[in-house]
């Protein structure tokens, strides 16, 4: 397989063009932005960290019967997937009240929910990716009802997958973001990445923060904090 012209660039990732029209190449960069752009900065070995652990989280939820876009690693920073038009949501899932949960509804971080809370946010970065719910994203052709409806289902199924192979590595799964996309023939499938970037993960023991967070709140030891969840998920 072979790299051809740049299709997108993004915030952490370049996706480029392959001989064959369904296969995509997404490579991580190690850049990092928070607050739309605002902050900026590199987080040295990150896009190595990002890419193994959202190919190896990935083929586990192949097991367990979640479509996703993965086809094969490539090398370090590369990987082929199958070319999606990504769904405009974050489908976003929350098991502990933290981020812009916390911020929003004016409660303190660490409050254990009785059900996953999943909410959707539109896509769009001129926007602030404005909080939305069903009837919004139907409105506004988003996706359609169906798509929807099994976007939640799938992401209450990841949510349960994820949790549990975290906690096997000692990390509990606060709250994470979840891209969907559509191949050719329509059929929605897990896109995107499952990382540090998109996730957060606490030590289950400590509390400490295992990922974005550190950069974003000038936390120290970011690197350190991408390192150790790849050591612990990847190493075993
Ligand atoms: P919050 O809404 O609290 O900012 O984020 C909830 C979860 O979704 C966090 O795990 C966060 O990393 C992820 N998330 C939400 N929006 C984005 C985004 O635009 N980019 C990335 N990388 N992650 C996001």
């Amino acid at each position: 397989m072979h790299k051809l012209e740049q299709l997108y660039e993004g915030k952490a990732k370049k996706v480029y063009a392959t001989e064959d029209p369904d296969i995509v190449i997404v490579s991580y960069k190690d850049d990092a932005t928070a607050f739309d752009g605002l902050k900026k900065g590199i987080i040295q070995g990150k896009g190595a960290v990002n890419n193994r652990m959202t190919n190896f989280l990935m083929k586990k939820l192949a097991e367990h019967g979640i479509p996703t876009h993965y086809v094969h690693e490539l090398n370090e920073r590369e990987t082929a997937v199958r070319k999606v038009q990504i769904v405009p949501l974050e489908v976003i899932v929350r098991n502990i009240s933290a981020g812009h949960f916390a911020s929003r509804y004016g409660v303190e971080e660490g409050l254990v929910f009785d059900d996953p809370v999943v909410e959707f946010s539109y896509k769009n970065d001129d926007l602030h990716d404005p909080l939305l719910n069903d009837d919004h994203a139907v409105a506004l052709k988003l996706a359609t009802r169906e798509e929807i409806m099994q976007i939640r289902n799938y992401a209450l199924q990841i949510n349960e997958v994820l949790k549990t192979i975290l906690l096997a590595a000692g990390v509990t799964l606060v709250d994470f973001k979840l891209e969907f996309g559509r191949t050719a023939d329509g059929t929605l499938v897990l896109a995107d990445e499952i990382s540090p970037d998109t996730c957060r993960f606490w030590d289950s023991k400590t509390g400490k923060k295992l990922d974005k967070d550190r950069f974003r709140r000038d936390l120290g030891n970011v690197e350190g904090a991408y390192e150790e969840m790849g050591r612990r998920l990847l190493l075993g």
